[in-house]
Parts: structure tokens; C-alpha cells; sequence
């Protein structure tokens, strides 16, 4: 299990919001930095971690369970500024 920092830099091994009509957040693979998780297959609970695990495109070698830190927190704000 990985810990995913929240971040809006776009930096390797973060996350970020996508948009106000994707589901998804943003991740960006620890090892090679390539956006991932826009993906319908995978499901994230109230506490950020993510099912199933998280495997990087063919040329990386990452594949893990990662949870996505202050996730509850930062999916409330964007849901909050969505509906004003
Ligand atoms: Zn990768």
C-alpha cells in the first residue's frame, strides 16, 4: 500500500481533481509520472484508498494498492464548489 499525497502541481506520486464532472481523480504514477486512474474499473472509498490495485502502462513497472491522502476532504470541497 502506497500513500498518495494530495497536490495541484501535477508532480509524480500525487493526486489531484480532474474536474467537476469526473468521478475520478487525477494519480500520477510514483515512478514514471504518467497520469493514471482515469479508469471506470477502479472504485476509491470515503478513506482514499483505491480498488483495485493500480497498474502503470506497459513500459513501467508500477503496480500497487495506493490510498490517496486527505481524500474525503478534498472530494467535499470540490462537490461543495460544484453546486454554488
Ligand atoms: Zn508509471
Amino acid at each position: 500500500m502506497k500513500n498518495i499525497p494530495y497536490s495541484e502541481n501535477w508532480e509524480p506520486g500525487t493526486w489531484c481533481n480532474s474536474s467537476d464532472e469526473d468521478p475520478l481523480p487525477f494519480l500520477f504514477c510514483p515512478k514514471c509520472g504518467i497520469g493514471l486512474l482515469c479508469i471506470s474499473s477502479h472504485y476509491i472509498t470515503d478513506d482514499g484508498c483505491v480498488h483495485n490495485s493500480v497498474v502503470c502502462v506497459d513500459n513501467c513497472s508500477f503496480h500497487d494498492f495506493v490510498r490517496l491522502l486527505d481524500y474525503k476532504e478534498k472530494r467535499e470541497k470540490l462537490y461543495r464548489s460544484g453546486r454554488e
